[in-house]
C-alpha cells in the first residue's frame, strides 16, 4: 500500500546513518491545480517540493524553510516552503512554453538560496550556493557539502499525481564510518522513481536494507496550506510605496492582488489604501508587535 501525504523518519540502529522518506499526493496536486506548469517545470517544482519537506524534517523548532532558486535561464524563479508542522506551498515562473530539459538548461546560472526563519525569536539563517549538478538532488547535496559538512544524499521524484523522496544522511555528532555511508547511498542508488513514489516506506526500505537494523518512527501528516495573510500583502505594499500604490488605485478603482501561491485574492479600496500609508496608523501597528 503506498503511503499519502506522510513523512517518515528512521535510523540505521548498527550504522551511524539516517534517513527520511516523504510521499506527496493531495499536497502535490494541490499545487499543480492552482497553475497548469509546463512539463519540465512540473518535475522540478515537485522534486522541490519533496526536497523541502524533507529538509523541513531538520528543524529543531518551530518555523519556516524555505528554498529559492533563482537563475537566469526559462525558469528564472522557483520557490518551495515547508513549515515545521509539514505545510507546504510552492511556486515556479518560466519564460518559454517550449522549454528544454535538464536542470542546467532550465535554470541557467544561478543560485540556490536556503533559508530558515524561526516562528518566534530566533537568528534567520540563509545559505546560497551556486547552481551546481546535474540534477536538483546534486545540487541540494552540494549546499550540505558546503554549509554543514554533512554527508548527505537525496532521491527525487515527481509525476502528475505525487511526488517522492528520500534523504539519507551521516548523523552528526557521531563517528564517520566512510564504509557505511557507501554501502548504504549505493543501495540507494538503485532505487527508480516508479519505487520512490509507489512503494511505502516501509516497502522501500525492506526492498533496499532487509539486511540491515533499522528503526522507523511514526509519520507525520504534510499537507498544502498558504501561509499568506492581508497583513502580509499590506507589508508587501507599503513596500512599493504610496505612489505606486495610488497610481494603481486610481487606474483600477482599487488594489486588487493575488497571492501567487494558493491563488486567494485580497482587496485594498481607496480607504484601505489611504490607511496603509498614515505614518501613525503604521507605528502604531508596527508598535503593537513588539
Ligand atoms: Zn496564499
Amino acid at each position: 500500500m503506498p503511503e499519502h501525504d506522510i513523512l517518515r523518519r528512521f535510523i540505521f540502529e548498527k550504522l551511524p546513518v539516517q534517513g527520511r522518506c516523504v510521499h506527496l499526493d493531495a499536497s502535490w496536486r494541490a499545487v499543480l491545480e492552482r497553475q497548469d506548469y509546463p512539463a519540465p517545470v512540473r518535475t522540478l517544482l515537485g522534486e522541490a517540493m519533496a526536497a523541502v519537506a524533507l529538509l523541513s524534517a531538520t528543524l529543531k523548532y518551530d518555523g519556516v524553510i524555505t528554498l529559492q532558486i533563482q537563475g537566469n535561464g526559462p525558469v528564472p524563479l522557483l520557490v518551495v516552503q515547508c513549515t515545521s508542522r509539514f505545510n507546504l506551498r510552492g511556486l515556479a515562473h518560466w519564460r518559454d512554453e517550449s522549454l528544454p530539459s535538464g536542470l542546467k538548461a532550465l535554470l541557467g546560472d544561478g543560485r540556490l538560496v536556503i533559508t530558515i526563519e524561526p516562528a518566534g525569536q530566533g537568528e534567520r539563517y540563509q545559505g546560497i550556493v551556486p547552481l551546481e549538478g546535474g540534477t536538483l538532488a546534486e545540487c541540494l547535496e552540494g549546499y550540505f557539502q558546503r554549509s554543514e559538512q554533512l554527508p548527505t544524499r537525496l532521491w527525487l521524484t515527481a509525476g502528475d499525481d505525487s511526488a517522492a523522496g528520500l534523504l539519507l544522511q551521516v548523523m552528526p555528532h557521531r563517528e564517520r564510518d566512510p564504509e557505511a555511508w557507501r554501502h548504504v547511498t549505493l543501495l540507494a542508488d538503485t532505487v527508480t522513481g516508479d519505487e520512490l513514489s509507489g512503494l511505502s516506506t516501509e516497502q522501500l526500505l525492506h526492498r533496499l536494507y532487509h539486511e540491515e537494523d533499522l528503526r522507523l518512527f511514526e509519520a507525520a501528516p504534510v499537507s498544502f496550506r498558504c501561509q499568506c495573510s492581508r497583513e502580509r500583502i499590506e507589508a508587501t505594499l507599503r513596500g512599493l510605496g504610496a505612489e505606486e500604490v495610488t497610481g494603481i488605485l486610481k487606474e483600477q478603482g482599487k488594489v486588487h492582488v493575488d497571492c501567487e501561491f494558493c491563488g486567494r485574492g485580497y482587496d485594498f479600496d481607496a480607504v484601505d489604501v489611504q490607511t496603509l500609508f498614515v505614518p501613525d496608523a503604521q507605528s502604531a501597528h508596527s508598535g503593537a508587535r513588539h
